[in-house]
């Protein structure tokens, strides 16, 4: 058998007429940004979200970075980050101007310990973190509640960095609907994606959502009027259009992921692998299905003999990486445990129950 690691094509056989129409609906308009599907999309998203507001942008990393700087969170600011997430969580920090502060995860659930936020608060010049970024990494939701306590008693700002979880759950609410603002990617690989790049914000408060879209828009309120100094991400009529077939179908897809998870959560049982963790307060979106393995490398080798692809979130800690050299001397355990030890398994809407028993099967006999 061959499994890949992901694979887009049995989603985009089920909707491929339907892309096609948005595609030729766009062309037909003849009108490419900020209009109809852009306004259908976002208002579309922000009610599936549970918010107000919904601001579409060029990606997920700039609408982490948007959100920052709508926010007024930039230099001489400091801002809590998990230590493990992908680069793109901090990068928006330093790209705003302010420093990350990196808070330990709990290993079992991959997510940023509010214990440690919690300490890293009391023990630090607390006068300066101005915000906190949790990541719902994997698709699984944050511990939420002790995340919004400390930020009301530190008043601080709270950005979701939404861009693995579209759709998860705490608590039965939507994630992208706690803090002050929330960014999603659009991604191609992410469990909702367009056919490109793209991205967005929601939030409640109508007046983040106005300087998002001011700050995405050359900070423009109106044409040809600048009142910030803003740059050009803009969600583009055709990826709106897109996003519009798929986010229907996006509660239908995420539940085909959770009925592969219950599988590999019921069915593997090997002491050498450790499956992730599900809170009570959790419902998933299983954007990716991350085991742990002390013999990472001997397991690969041997799935990817096997003719099943994997993958690592992520190979190298952000602490760990050339270009934020000056964090290499922090140490950060748990992040650095994750990122040798952590292995991502073939997760992926039309996966079949052979391909499911087969990937069962090998994790079982790996010894
Ligand atoms: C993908 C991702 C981003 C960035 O999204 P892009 O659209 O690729 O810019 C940000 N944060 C996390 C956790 C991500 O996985």
């Amino acid at each position: 058998m061959n499994i890949p690691f992901s694979s887009f094509v049995p989603m985009e056989q089920e909707l491929n007429k339907e892309l096609k129409a948005a595609f030729d609906r766009v062309l037909d308009a003849s009108w490419y940004i900020d209009g109809r599907e852009d306004h259908a999309f976002e208002k579309a998203f922000a009610e599936y979200c549970g918010v107000k507001h919904c601001v579409g942008c060029g990606n997920g990393l700039d609408a982490l970075v948007l959100s920052l700087k709508a926010l007024g969170i930039g230099k001489g600011d400091r801002v809590i980050v998990p230590s493990n997430t992908f680069i793109a969580t901090v990068l928006a920090v330093t790209y705003a101007g302010a420093v990350p502060v990196f808070v330990e995860p709990d290993i079992r659930t991959f997510n940023i310990d509010p214990n440690r936020i919690e300490e890293t608060l009391r023990t630090s010049d607390g006068t300066t973190i101005k915000a906190i970024i949790p990541v719902h990494l994997y698709g699984q939701p944050c511990n939420m509640d002790p995340i919004m306590e400390l930020a009301k008693q530190y008043g601080l700002s709270v950005i979701e960095d939404c861009a693995q979880a579209h759709g998860a759950r705490y608590k039965g609410k939507r994630i992208g609907s706690f803090g002050d603002v929330s960014g999603f990617s659009f991604y191609p690989g992410k469990n909702l994606g367009a056919l490109g790049d793209s991205g967005a914000i929601v939030t409640d408060s109508i007046c983040i959502a106005e300087k998002v879209k001011a700050l995405g828009n050359y900070g423009s309120d109106y044409k040809y009027h600048h009142i910030y100094q803003g740059q050009n991400s803009r969600l583009d009529e055709l990826q709106a259009a897109f996003l519009s077939v798929k986010l229907p179908v996006l509660d239908k897809m995420n539940a085909e992921r959770r009925r592969i998870a219950d599988r590999y959560l019921n069915e593997i049982s090997n002491p050498e692998i450790v499956l992730p963790y599900v809170p009570e307060y959790a419902e998933p979106v299983w954007h990716i299905f991350a085991v742990r393995c002390k013999r990472r490398a001997e397991l690969e080798q041997y799935l990817n003999g096997k003719g099943i692809g994997t993958n690592k979130h992520y190979p190298t800690p952000i602490h760990k990486q050339e270009c934020y050299r000056e964090y290499t001397k922090l140490s950060l355990p748990i992040a650095e445990e994750i990122s040798e030890t952590e292995l991502s398994i073939p997760m992926y809407y039309g996966m079949t129950d052979e391909e499911i028993e087969y990937i069962v099967e090998a994790l079982n006999s790996f010894k």
